[in-house]
Parts: structure tokens; C-alpha cells; sequence
């Protein structure tokens, strides 16, 4: 990656100023001054086809699902499993029973610790993360541990903020019954190389789970070319509402794996000795769903899946390039993180400025960034700092929004000199 002269305006189809106009959020001042929302990896904003198709449904359609004969509950079950044939269509898995509504990506995992973790972790086993994790990624691991003596097995990263490939290799053993690793690293931008990760570990016949909350707004995912066996992933990171996320499961894992939550919507038929449990998906399905988030994720794919990908990407990569070079010309700013591959993620310490008095100061400006341990407080440690501050940029950022927060930054250090 070239970072010298990185030029203002880049050379590519994607109009920006034009996608900024779905985005009506984006258009309001903080402070006196235009807001620039660079804090996308903790939750992206929605455009106005996604907040209309839930006002729409919640205007119009809205029942429960699945139980009734009348008509706003046939058109609420309709709504919501035509959202899970988009998000089936735009992962590309073989079939929607492969794809469980889950609250999000901490759920996915969380579902995947208890019923898979149920009957294949025993004492003396081992699950392979990386160091890298989100604590999302690391808890529920963590937990099952806990549960059945397993040990958590962490691969260690490079100081670039890669994971150490051969390291991890030689980590995997007869032991190892799960590898369970991040694509994007949220705190670090690094983006994993997980067809490598996956066909290692297929080569000893270990199943792979890939927490997909930082890629699926940046990258277009295909669960069977990746060959994946569990892939999590959460909406309010790709433009849908929160609250509403998912779990894509091989067929074969989800239909050994006992319930996760008993209740409503998971059963065929309950007397008081034994319980019947329904087909997939509907099995990890308990009570009763969030299903305007449904829709708005279908609403969401509908929005993603219209976008011309590759100009997209490469105005993100543009936008990093930039950011990255503005940014380095800083002063006493220190990057954490700088991988060969990485998705448009900043993150980065400014010698004798905590991240969280610049995340306000730079708020008064109108710049929303995040500063913290990124919910990753290895990532922390291995880097030895407290906190880091965080710009993380989806496609409708512009480059004037990272000049308004080099500018803000800037601010901050005379204020601090
Ligand atoms: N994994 C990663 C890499 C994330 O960035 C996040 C959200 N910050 C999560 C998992 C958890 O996602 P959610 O809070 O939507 O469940």
C-alpha cells in the first residue's frame, strides 16, 4: 500500500455525495458543526429504505408470526422469511434453514458455545482463537471452558496486528475440537486470511466459526465458497437496525445440536413428560422474534446488494489510504495496527493525549470517533496501551471528514502542548 500523496479526490465511479443522500442522519450539526460520523465499527447508520420499509411494516403489517391464519399475521411471517431468503441469497447459503435469526453477532457465538459446546467440548479439549478476538469471541469460549474443562487456546498476533500464521498452525492438534476466529478485527482493521484459517483446520477436521460483525459491511461473503461451518453476524454493523442479527450454520451441525432456549416458536408439540422440537431453523428460534429488525435487514441487503461493490471498495480503501496518511503526519501519533490487509479501520494513540479526553475534544467539532479497549482488552495489552481512539469509516464517509478530524486532532495537541 502506497501511502505518500494520497490525493483528496479519488479516482473512482463511486459517488459518494449522491449515497450521502440516503443516509439522512448524516445530514445534521453536532456542536455547531457538520457532523462527521466516523465510529461505523461500533454500529453504522441506516439509510432511509431501511427506515422505511420498518416504518412500513410497523405502519401496516404487523402480527406475530408463524401462529396466526389472519392476514396481518400471514403478512408478517411473509415479511420476515422473505428477509431470511435475502440474507440466504446474499451469504449464499445452500438453504435458509442454514440461517438463524439471532439478537447479533454476541448471541450467534453464544449459541454456538452452548448447543454445539453441549455435546462436542469435553475436559482436555481445546478451542483455538486468536488474540485478536472481540470479547464477544472470547467469553462464551471462555464459559464453555469453564463448564467442561476444555482450555482456551490463544494463537498470538505479530506487531503488525496480523496473526501469526505459523504459530496458529502449530497450534491446531487432536485436541482442538473449534477454531474460532474474527475476518475483520474491530479494534485493529486487520482483515484475517480465513480461507487458510478454514482450510487448515478442515485438513485435521475441525470445524471453523468466523465472527463476520466487521466484514459483512465491507466484503461480500459466500458461505460455501469459504466453506465455513459457522459464520456470525450482526445487522446494526451493515446498515440494518440492531437487535436483529445472524447465525449461518452447516446443515449437519445445526441439526445435531440441541435447542439453545426453550419456548415458544422451537417446538412441534409439548405435553408436561417430553417435548417435540421444530425444524430448522426454527429450533434456535425461541419466543418471539424481532421481526421489524428482520425486515429491516432484509431492506438493508436489498440497499447492499444495489451497490456497485468495487467502486465501493475501493472508496473505503481510499478513504483508509488517506487517513492513514494524514494521520501519520501527526505528531506523537503512534498507528496500533497496521496490517498489509486491512479494512478501513484507524486506530491510533497520541503521545500525552488519553483517547478519551481526545474522543470529546474532537466531539466538540462535530467529529464522532470511539475511544477505548474496543470491547478487545488483549488487543490492549499485547500493545501496551490503555485505550486507543478509533475512526472507522463506511462508504458514505468522505475525505473531508478525515481532514475535519486531522484538523480536530490538531486542536487537541495545541490544547495539550
Ligand atoms: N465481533 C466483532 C469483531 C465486533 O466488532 C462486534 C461489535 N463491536 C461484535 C463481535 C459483537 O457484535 P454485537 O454487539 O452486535 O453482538
Amino acid at each position: 500500500m502506497n501511502h505518500t500523496n494520497v490525493q483528496a479526490v479519488p479516482n473512482t465511479a463511486f459517488d459518494v455525495q449522491k449515497i450521502r443522500q440516503d443516509f439522512p442522519i448524516l445530514h445534521q450539526q453536532v456542536h455547531g458543526k457538520p457532523l462527521a460520523y466516523l465510529d461505523n465499527a461500533a454500529s453504522a447508520q441506516r439509510p432511509q429504505c431501511v427506515i422505511d420499509a420498518v416504518c412500513r411494516y410497523e405502519t401496516h403489517d404487523h402480527a406475530n408470526v408463524h401462529r396466526g391464519v389472519h392476514t396481518l399475521s400471514e403478512r408478517a411471517t411473509q415479511a420476515y422469511e422473505n428477509a431470511r431468503e435475502k440474507v440466504r441469497s446474499y451469504i449464499n447459503a445452500a438453504s435458509v434453514s442454514e440461517c438463524v435469526y439471532v439478537r447479533g453477532t454476541t448471541e450467534a457465538i453464544n449459541l454456538v458455545a452452548n448447543a454445539w459446546g453441549q455435546n462436542n467440548v469435553k475436559a482436555g479439549d481445546e478451542i483455538l482463537i486468536s488474540w485478536m478476538e472481540h470479547h464477544s469471541n472470547i467469553v462464551p469460549w471462555q464459559m464453555l471452558c469453564a463448564r467442561t474443562g476444555a482450555k482456551l487456546v490463544v494463537a498470538p498476533i505479530t506487531p503488525r496486528g496480523e496473526i501469526d500464521m505459523e504459530k496458529f498452525a502449530a497450534l491446531l492438534s487432536d485436541r482442538t475440537r473449534l477454531v474460532a476466529v474474527g475476518h475483520i478485527s474491530n479494534a485493529l482493521g486487520t482483515v484475517n486470511p480465513i480461507r487458510d484459517i478454514i482450510a487448515l483446520a478442515h485438513d485435521r477436521d475441525i470445524p471453523v466459526l468466523i465472527d463476520g460483525a466487521q466484514a459483512m459491511p465491507h466484503t461480500r461473503v459466500d458461505v460455501q465458497d469459504l466453506d465455513v461451518d459457522f459464520y456470525a453476524f450482526s445487522g446494526h454493523k451493515m446498515f440494518a437496525p440492531t437487535g436483529i442479527g445472524v447465525l449461518y450454520a452447516k446443515t449437519r451441525y445445526l441439526e445435531r445440536m440441541p435447542p439453545y432456549q426453550g419456548g415458544g416458536e422451537m417446538i412441534l408439540a409439548v405435553n408436561f413428560e417430553r417435548s417435540v422440537y421444530n425444524e430448522l431453523p426454527y429450533k434456535f428460534e425461541a419466543g418471539t422474534p424481532n421481526i421489524a429488525g428482520a425486515v429491516g435487514l432484509g431492506a438493508a441487503i436489498d440497499y447492499l446488494g444495489a451497490l456497485d461493490f468495487a467502486a465501493l471498495l475501493e472508496h473505503e480503501q481510499h478513504l483508509l489510504d488517506y487517513a492513514t496518511e494524514q494521520l501519520s503526519s501527526l505528531s506523537g501519533i503512534r498507528l496500533i495496527g497496521t496490517a498489509r490487509k486491512k479494512a478501513s479501520v484507524v486506530s491510533f494513540v497520541l503521545e500525552n493525549i488519553h483517547a478519551h479526553d481526545l474522543g470529546t475534544i474532537v466531539d466538540s467539532d462535530g467529529v464522532a470517533i470511539r475511544t477505548g479497549h474496543h470491547c478487545a482488552m488483549p488487543v490492549m495489552d499485547y500493545f501496551e496501551v490503555p485505550a486507543t481512539a478509533r475512526a472507522s469509516f463506511a462508504f458514505y464517509n468522505t475525505v473531508d471528514e478525515i481532514d475535519a478530524l486531522t484538523n480536530a486532532l490538531k486542536k487537541a495537541q495545541r490544547m495539550f502542548a
